[in-house]
């Protein structure tokens, strides 16, 4: 693993991680998509640029050699992604061989239908935060947006984070007639607001399919003024968040839009299913 980072490093021309230059970097953190095959299959996904067909072949002894060949470049951020990655069989043992490594924070961005079955498996002395996709509370539109009838495993997954003291951040996927209108956007916050769970509402990628991304974008800021949050910062990736009954709701904003406003604030590297590392910012 090592050898692959060095030649990862001295591969790339432009290579840049909040790059003082070729040999001076840092690498604040490090992105493990732990697995490239999901439970579910949402229709807009675009697996961060991964083919649901990448072997994935990682285990967890390459995955820790890959954080102790960055640790020492500043590295404070692991934030484990799939595919789905409550699907990683040796999950229990990576998170406690991780926290075993330094002191970092450790994140999980997942669908939330095998919260419930996974729970013995993880703990929040080790999570930092659980981030789960949850773009709409109707069984209908759910069963539209992800092909699967999972909405109850999520909603009794995350019931189950809250009583363990989990923090928590919902994902909620903006969708031009799907979850855009007033009543559905008052109803993921006070979801949200009841559970003490975090909302990080996000902007639609065009790196989704193109028949995708023309029918259902919508534009972030002026939807979300909408409901009296207004996003409009000058710089896009300002972060401004707003405090409501307790939670915070932030703007995930497209790394397309990012990339214009800022080539550094994002950047890190990530391991893929089948080994090999790449910028956080893939092309
Ligand atoms: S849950 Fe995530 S990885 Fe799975 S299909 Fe949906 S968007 Fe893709």
């Amino acid at each position: 693993m090592k050898q692959f980072l060095f030649n990862t490093f001295s591969d790339k021309k432009d290579f840049k991680i909040g790059a003082i230059d070729r040999f001076e970097f840092e690498i604040p953190s490090l992105r493990i998509s732990l697995i490239s095959n999901c439970n579910e299959k949402c229709f807009y996904c675009h697996n961060e640029g991964i083919s649901s067909k990448m072997p994935s072949v990682i285990q967890t002894g390459d995955i820790i050699n890959a954080i102790y060949s960055v640790k020492d470049y500043g590295l404070r951020k692991v934030k484990f992604t799939g595919g789905e990655p409550l699907l990683f069989k040796d999950l229990k043992n990576l998170l406690y061989s991780v926290k075993h490594v330094g002191d970092m924070d450790i994140f999980i961005t997942t669908n939330g239908a095998l919260i419930k079955k996974r729970i013995k498996d993880l703990s929040p002395n080790i999570i930092s935060k659980i981030s789960v996709s949850l773009d709409t509370l109707s069984e209908e539109k759910y069963k539209f947006i992800t092909d699967k009838s999972l909405l109850n495993d999520v909603l009794a997954g995350l019931e189950l984070l809250g009583k363990n003291g989990y923090k928590v951040e919902i994902d909620n996927l903006l969708l031009k007639g799907l979850n855009t209108d007033k009543q559905s956007l008052k109803n993921i916050i006070n979801y949200c607001i009841k559970n003490g769970f975090d909302l990080q509402f996000i902007e639609l990628s065009d790196k989704t399919t193109a028949g995708v991304y023309d029918k259902y974008y919508v534009d972030p800021v002026k939807t979300l003024r909408k409901i009296g949050l207004d996003f409009n910062t000058e710089k896009l990736n300002d972060r401004k968040f707003f405090k409501i009954n307790g939670i915070k709701v932030t703007l995930c904003r497209s790394v397309k839009n990012l990339r214009e406003s800022s080539a550094g604030r994002c950047s890190g590297l990530r391991l893929l299913p089948n080994g090999y590392l790449k910028d956080f910012f893939y092309e």
